[in-house]
C-alpha cells in the first residue's frame, strides 16, 4: 500500500486483500511456530515465530507506518518495548528520564540503575535548566513521556529530541498516551517511539503488548535481532487482536477525547475538585505547546480531590460507570488511584517529587455516553457532601 495515504486510511486497511491463497479479505492468522524450508539450503520468507512471523509482521508494517518509522518491532509488553529500546546503554552510560514517567517504568530503570546496567538520572522535562544541566553530563539516551502519566505535563518534543541530538544522545519518546492519531514523535525529531499497545492501539483491555518503531532501518533491524535474541517478540495471537483493535483507532480516539474534554469542563467548575490536569483547557500550562504538538488533547485526565484519601474513598465508591482499574486507552471508561495503584511502586518519596498526591484519581475515558459519564462523576461527588 502507498505512502500517500491518509493514516486512518493506512489504520483501517493497510495489509487489506492481499491473501494470495484464498483471496481472504482479512489475513489469515498464522500461529505457526516453524515453516517449512522449500528446498536443502533454500530459505522462505518465515523459518521459525520468535524471529519473524507475517501476522507480527502486517501489525508491525501497520503501526511503523502510522508512527512514520523504518521498521517496528512487536514485543510481549510495554514494558519490553521500554527495555528493548533502552538496551544499546552499557554500564556507566547515563540514561536521562521524565521524574514522572510510567510507574512501571520508574521501577524498570531504578532496578537497572540500582543492578548497575547503567545510570539514571530522572529530571523534571519541564524545567529547562534542570534539563540543560542534565544534558551536559552527555547522556547517551534521553527517555521522553508525553504527555506525562498520570499528571499530564506536556513537553516540547522538538527542543528535548533536538537537544538531546545535539549532546550526542538518542531520544526515545513513549507515545503510548495519545497514540500515533494525536502524535507523531519521529515527525518532531525523535529516533525511537514505544508502545505500549495494551492501551489505546489495541483500545480493547485484552491484549498485553508493546511495540519499538525506529526511525531509522539500521537500528530498527538491531532492535528486531536483538528482540529475537533475548526472545520478547510478541505473540501472533496478540498481533491478530492488535492488528483488529488498531483498525478503528481513529474513531475511538477521536470520540474518546470529546467525552474526556467535556468531563475536564465539568470537573474543572466543581468546588470539590482541587484542580484537573488536562492539556485541552485553556488554564493547563502545557495547552499551547499540545495544540502545536499533537492533533488532539486525547482521552487521558487526572484530577485533585480536595478532601485527599478518604474523599477519594467515597467518590470510587459511589461510581458505577466507571470502572476502578489500571490501566487505560480501552472502550470503557476506567478511574484510577495513582498512589496506591499504578504508582505504588514508587517510593512515597519519588511520588511526592513528582505531584502525585493523596487526593489525585486519573480517568480513562471510554466510549460511553458523555451523559452517563456526567451522571456519574456527579454521583461521585454527591458523596462527598454525604
Ligand atoms: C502501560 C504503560 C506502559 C507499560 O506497558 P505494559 O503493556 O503494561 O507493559 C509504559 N508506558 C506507559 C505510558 C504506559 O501507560
Amino acid at each position: 500500500m502507498s505512502e500517500d495515504l491518509a493514516a486512518r486510511t493506512i489504520a483501517a486497511t493497510n495489509g487489506v486483500a492481499q491473501d494470495t491463497a484464498f483471496g481472504a479479505v482479512i489475513a489469515p492468522i498464522h500461529l505457526s511456530t516453524t515453516f517449512k524450508f522449500p528446498a536443502f539450503e533454500q530459505a522462505g520468507p518465515y523459518d521459525y515465530s520468535r524471529l519473524g512471523n507475517p501476522t507480527r509482521d502486517q501489525l508491525a508494517d501497520t503501526i511503523a507506518k502510522l508512527e512514520g518509522g523504518a521498521r517496528a518491532v512487536m514485543v510481549a509488553s510495554g514494558m519490553a518495548a521500554l527495555d528493548l529500546a533502552l538496551s544499546s546503554l552499557r554500564p556507566g552510560d547515563l540514561l536521562v528520564a521524565p521524574h514522572d514517567c510510567y510507574g512501571g517504568t520508574h521501577r524498570l530503570l531504578s532496578l537497572r540503575g540500582a543492578r548497575g546496567h547503567y545510570r539514571v538520572a530522572f529530571v523534571d522535562q519541564t524545567d529547562p535548566e534542570a534539563l540543560a544541566a542534565a544534558l551536559a553530563e552527555r547522556p547517551k539516551v534521553v527517555l521522553i513521556e508525553t504527555p506525562s502519566n498520570p499528571l499530564m505535563r506536556v513537553v516540547d518534543i522538538r527542543r528535548i529530541t533536538a537537544d538531546a541530538r545535539a549532546a550526542g544522545a538518542v531520544a526515545v519518546v513513549d507515545n503510548t498516551f495519545l497514540s500515533p492519531a494525536l502524535q507523531r514523535p519521529i515527525a518532531l525529531g525523535a529516533d525511537l517511539v514505544v508502545h505500549s499497545t495494551t492501551k489505546f492501539l489495541n483500545g480493547h483491555s485484552d491484549v498485553i503488548g508493546g511495540a519499538v518503531i525506529a526511525a531509522d532501518a539500521a537500528m530498527g533491524d538491531d532492535l528486531a535481532a536483538w528482540a529475537n535474541t533475548i526472545g520478547v517478540t510478541g505473540s501472533p495471537l496478540d498481533a491478530y487482536l492488535t492488528l483488529r483493535g488498531l483498525r478503528t483507532l481513529f474513531v475511538r480516539v477521536e470520540q474518546q477525547q470529546r467525552n474526556a474534554a467535556a468531563l475536564a469542563a465539568f470537573l474543572d467548575a466543581h468546588p470539590a475538585v482541587r484542580c484537573v490536569h488536562y492539556p485541552g483547557l485553556p488554564g493547563h500550562p502545557g495547552h499551547a505547546l499540545a495544540r502545536a504538538q499533537q492533533a488532539g488533547f486525547g482521552a487521558m485526565l487526572s484530577f485533585e480531590l480536595a478532601g485527599g484519601r478518604d474523599a477519594v474513598r467515597r467518590f470510587v465508591g459511589a461510581l458505577r460507570v466507571f470502572t476502578l482499574a489500571e490501566s487505560l486507552g480501552g472502550v470503557e471508561s476506567l478511574v484510577a488511584h495513582p498512589p496506591t495503584m499504578t504508582h505504588a511502586a514508587m517510593d512515597p518519596e519519588a511520588r511526592a517529587i513528582a505531584g502525585i498526591t493523596d487526593g489525585l484519581l486519573r480517568l480513562s475515558v471510554g466510549l460511553e455516553a458523555e451523559s452517563d459519564l456526567l451522571a456519574d462523576l456527579s454521583r461521585g461527588l454527591a458523596a462527598l457532601a454525604g
